[in-house]
């Protein structure tokens, strides 16, 4: 195998050290852009990873792989809109071809309160520089002809807020990106440690216990998705966080049909095909709390039926496959990132539904933040303390279907 495969494909194995500057639990994007921007832009190397499975392994590689950034909140849109301008970067950045593309997000009304919700959102964006804007049921046909715009008869389309720079890029290589620029840095990545303790000494957080023995640490990060609340118990804190799965499915392969990514909050359904010909269609949280990736026959269904309401035409097309994530989703659908009263121990979580298109930025936060002790303004909004000070940062109605 030649030197650049092996460099770009691979992962090296290391031997554990008894201590590092920073250990990170969990090798999803989050941790793993930590990883690497505290190498890069901070000049902190003597970092590990661990990562109880493979990197990627949890709702990194199994999300539907959208970015954007037409929030609703001003601090929303600030850190999501940094993120997106920062994926734009990233393939030059990471050298890694990630396959990015623009393909238009439409976020469908069917009612008149929708309509003004959808106008709102264009306005609250463009305020913030964000290209969002308002179309009429004209417009949407024109750009997107595939569209059943009664609705299956029962939900007709009469507007929708249109995000040009709408993308997907492909979430796996993301991960793998970071981990081997990371890596490549000093970083340690340890594939198949799981944590199953954190220490703390007189309020300090000093280390982790693993399966694959103790490992002493400055300071230790929390990016383990769904599972953080069970993480946060190691410490003794308690979240405002419940996980929940997501599920979603692909088609058979089919000609390039669907350029834009087309999302109805009223139907609880997106749709957008992918790089294979896959049309990829996912929908909301399930309603019970579980930590089950088991995926369900009950949701199969009804998103497929859902989606057909949109477009007739999958109904011609074969289900080729489903699977299931698990999102920890806070109470007001914003992140929750930064310090917490353990002194040294940090989260990066409440990452929900709606945290793939967040990574770099909150890499880059999460890294300054553990390098300077300073919390970075970007990131303030979404402080764990928000909720005792009553400020929530209310985006349900920016997760896509809701
Ligand atoms: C079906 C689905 C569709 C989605 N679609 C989108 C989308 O289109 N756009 C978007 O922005 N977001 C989307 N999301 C959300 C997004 O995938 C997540 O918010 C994001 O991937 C979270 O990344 P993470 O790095 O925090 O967590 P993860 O990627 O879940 O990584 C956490 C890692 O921690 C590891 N871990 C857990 N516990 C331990 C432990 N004790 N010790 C060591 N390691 C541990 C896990 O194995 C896992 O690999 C979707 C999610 C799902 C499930």
């Amino acid at each position: 195998m030649s030197g650049w495969l092996r460099r770009r494909t691979y992962l090296r194995t290391n031997d554990r050290k008894p201590h590092y500057d920073v250990v990170i639990i969990g090798g999803g994007g989050h941790g793993l852009a930590t990883a690497y921007y505290l190498a890069a832009r901070f000049g902190i190397t003597n970092v590990a990873v661990l990562e109880r499975s493979y990197i990627g392994s949890g709702g990194t590689g199994r999300n539907t792989t959208i970015l954007r950034a037409n929030y609703k909140t001003p601090s929303t849109i600030r850190f999501f809109k940094a993120s997106f301008d920062m994926y734009a970067g990233l393939a030059g950045e990471l050298d890694y071809n990630m396959l990015r593309s623009e393909r238009g997000l439409f976020w469908l009304a069917h009612s008149e309160l929708q309509m003004q919700n959808q106008i709102e959102r264009a306005l609250q964006n463009q305020t913030f520089g964000v290209n969002t804007v308002y179309l009429s049921p004209d417009e949407i046909q024109r750009i997107c002809p595939q569209l059943d715009m009664s609705g299956g008869g029962s939900r007709p389309i009469m507007g929708a807020a249109y995000h040009p720079p709408g993308s997907t890029i492909r979430h796996d290589a993301v991960a793998w990106a970071y981990a081997s620029q990371a890596q490549r840095r000093g970083v340690h990545i340890h594939q198949g440690v799981s944590v199953i303790g954190v220490r703390v000494e007189h309020g300090r957080c000093v280390g982790v216990d693993t399966t694959a023995g103790h490992i002493g640490a400055g300071a230790v990060v929390s990016a383990v998705g769904g599972y953080v609340t069970l993480v946060a118990d190691m410490v003794g804190l308690e979240l405002p966080i419940i996980t929940h799965p997501l599920q979603a499915f692909v088609t058979e392969s089919y000609r390039p049909a669907l350029d834009p990514i087309v999302a109805s909050a009223d139907l609880h359904i997106y749709v957008s095909q992918s790089a294979r010909g896959e049309f990829l269609i996912g929908a909301e949280i399930d309603p019970y709390t579980s930590y089950s990736t088991r995926s369900t026959y009950p949701f199969l269904s009804s998103a497929a039926a859902r989606s057909l309401e949109l477009f007739p035409f999958l109904a011609k097309l074969k289900i080729l496959r489903q699977w299931t994530g698990v999102c920890d989703m806070t109470p007001d659908y914003s992140p929750l990132m930064g310090v917490t009263p353990v002194e040294s121990f940090y989260l990066s979580s409440g990452w929900g539904t709606w945290g793939f298109k967040a990574i770099p930025a909150s890499g880059i936060a999460m890294a300054e933040l553990v390098a300077t002790g300073k919390v970075p303004p970007l990131i303030e909004a979404f402080a764990l303390d928000r909720f005792e000070r009553d400020r929530a940062v209310s985006e349900r109605a920016s997760a896509g279907t809701h």
